[in-house]
């Protein structure tokens, strides 16, 4: 008989777990996924796209009913996990339900953050990270709403694309003197903010919030404005705090597990109770937490295989980072800090908007590439991604390096990846 085998969430490292799991050790495990939202598996990155208006409710679904069946997993959703009780390995449902375990893999993503400031609790003060957000800020922001957006990292500036697309006067506040400083170097950063600025989309740096302010409506009290530290009052509808998430341990936190910012979780990703595990962006590894889809498929990968009863380690992710709005070609990938020990290869056109940035590191054993930071022209990014991963000793073809894979003479790519 197989092992009952439960997944908490169900999201994006959730539905790539069940898949790989179902390619690796089908059978062995009788599965059940209980997911909070009301919906299939969706790719959660493509909510940009949908706020957008460039892909259907539809289009982002990551599989389909058919597909659940056919691997035998029972799904639940609609319905949150409330508790889980390690002595008797059960997970207790909100409708009162409850259901064993011999295996249980955490995949709760994460919680956007909320600022600790007057007024965040106001209606007409919204995130984006679900599904039902994206009906909330589409509902909200019609031609001559005034919305400002908190946060100039990639979520802010897609949710500021998305509302300004349906027809909201968008201002995006940053506390940074850079958009997407974690990402973007100040030259990479600038040529952002100008093309922000392209799209109607205001832009203000250095700005820090301190309340938001309402005032009575038809409708009860809800949110008037924003009021930054200098004392300017920016007149609001609609305010979107985009800045940031927190791994959602809650509910292994609640139950005893190890935590620090997320559920810490070893090579195997194992947790500190020996049948429980997690992936995804709730999981914290070697003090590392993940707000990218990329290391949630890595976790997801690895732990499939350890539950298929093989070898498998996870290590860490480089990751890279791609901002999907149209039009705006922006990609970032490992170290580019540069400092002590790196240099820098760059290739810079400001009248066409492009600039590409290669941080190298020489040492003993060679030459490679170990971060990559590139705008206006970003097809080559999967290839220095690559090239990142593998470690390879580029040094022969330096002097090519910032054209690409196509002007690499003697350069087996294939090797790269
Ligand atoms: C708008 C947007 C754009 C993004 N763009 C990118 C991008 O370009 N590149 C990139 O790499 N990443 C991007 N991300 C991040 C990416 O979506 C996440 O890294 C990825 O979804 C993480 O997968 P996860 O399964 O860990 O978490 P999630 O996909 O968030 O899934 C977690 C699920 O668990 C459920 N859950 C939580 N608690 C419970 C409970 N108690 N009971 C039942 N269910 C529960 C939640 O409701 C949720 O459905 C983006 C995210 C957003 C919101």
């Amino acid at each position: 008989m197989s092992a009952p085998l439960i997944v908490i969430g169900n999201g994006m490292a959730a539905a790539k777990f069940c898949e790989e799991l179902a390619n690796q050790g089908l059978g062995r495990y009788s599965v059940a996924v209980i997911g909070a939202e009301p919906h299939l598996a969706y790719n959660r990155v493509l909510l940009s796209s949908l706020l957008a208006g460039e892909v259907t409710a539809g289009d982002i679904e990551l599989r389909n009913r058919d597909w659940w069946q056919a691997r035998g997993v029972t799904l639940i959703y609609g319905r949150p996990a409330l508790s889980i009780d390690t002595e008797r390995n059960r997970v207790n449902l909100a409708d009162g339900s409850s259901l064993g375990f011999s295996k249980l893999v955490l995949a709760t993503g994460s919680h956007p953050i909320r600022l600790p400031i007057p007024g965040m609790e106001l209606p007409g003060v919204m995130t984006f990270r679900e599904r039902a957000d994206v009906d909330a800020l589409l509902a909200a922001a019609k031609p001559g709403t005034r919305a400002i957006v908190i946060g100039g990292g990639l979520l802010g500036l897609e949710a500021a694309t998305g509302v300004a697309a349906a027809g909201a006067r968008t201002t995006v506040i940053h506390l940074m003197d850079r958009l997407m400083e974690r990402q973007l170097d100040p030259r990479a950063g600038a040529l952002l903010k100008q093309a922000v600025e392209a799209r109607g989309i205001e832009v203000l740096l250095g700005a820090s919030t301190a309340a938001i302010e309402g005032q009575e409506s038809a409708e009860g009290r809800r949110v008037a404005g924003l009021r930054l530290s200098d004392g300017r009052l920016l007149p609001a509808d609609l305010v979107i705090v985009a800045c940031g998430v927190r791994p959602n341990a809650d509910l292994a936190r609640a139950a005893g597990l190890d935590c620090n910012r997320g559920v810490m979780v070893d090579d195997g990703l194992a947790t500190s109770h020996a049948d429980i595990h997690a992936i995804g962006e709730c999981a914290e590894h070697r003090g590392q937490v993940y707000g990218l889809v990329e290391p949630a498929y890595d976790h997801a990968r690895v732990l499939a295989r350890c539950l298929a009863g093989r070898a498998a380690a996870y290590e860490g992710s480089i990751t890279a980072t791609n901002l999907k709005v149209s039009g705006v070609h922006v990609f970032s990938a490992g170290d580019f800090t540069g400092g002590a020990g790196t240099q820098d290869i760059v290739l810079s056109d400001p009248g066409i908007g492009l600039y590409r940035r290669l941080i190298l590191r020489q040492d003993g054993q060679g030459t490679r590439l170990i971060g990559a930071v590139l705008f206006g022209d970003t097809a080559d990014g999967l290839f220095y991604l690559d090239l990142i991963r593998s470690g390879r000793d580029i040094g022969a073809q330096r002097a090519d390096l910032a054209f690409g894979p196509t002007f690499m003479t003697d350069f087996d790519t294939a090797e790269a990846a």
